[in-house]
């Protein structure tokens, strides 16, 4: 049945089957029936509706709760400020690292630069004592 209210331009639709569905009509406040698209959706396409102050999926229609989206969102984004932090701290605690392995490469270096000195007064003076050897060893010859 169609109730047409002149005073107030307010269309009214109500089953005639339902023997209390007048009730409604006499509240302010009504609420509307449970619909098929009211279930959890794990898309991320959102609508916005201006018009209607509403969300829903855009793949599958569902209606969103648009407090509990927002609520999603500053979670996932409290998730995204541990993140950071964490991906900060690994930064500065890497970095640290490098500057570590970069001193110890330059001290290596020095090492082995010095160690290449020493190795070569050493083939110095070992050719040095060859020779001496040699020496004495052709005056011991000569000698005998
Ligand atoms: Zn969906």
């Amino acid at each position: 049945m169609i109730l047409t209210s002149d005073s107030d331009n307010v269309i009214s639709l109500w089953d005639r089957s339902d023997p209390n569905a007048d009730i409604n009509e006499m509240k302010n406040f009504v609420e509307e029936e449970r619909r098929e698209t009211a279930r959890y959706c794990p898309h991320t396409n959102i609508l916005v509706s201006e018009y209607e102050r509403s969300i829903s999926c855009r793949l599958c229609g569902a209606a969103l709760d648009t407090f509990d989206y927002v609520l999603s969102i500053a979670k996932r984004e409290t998730r995204l400020d541990w993140d950071l932090r964490h991906l900060r701290s690994e930064i500065k605690r890497r970095t640290e690292s490098l500057e570590n392995l970069k001193r110890e490469e330059v001290n290596t270096r020095a090492r082995i630069k010095t160690a290449q000195f020493k190795l070569h007064d050493v083939s110095l003076a070992l050719e040095e004592a060859g020779e001496k050897l040699l020496k004495v060893k052709n005056h011991g010859k000569r000698g005998s």
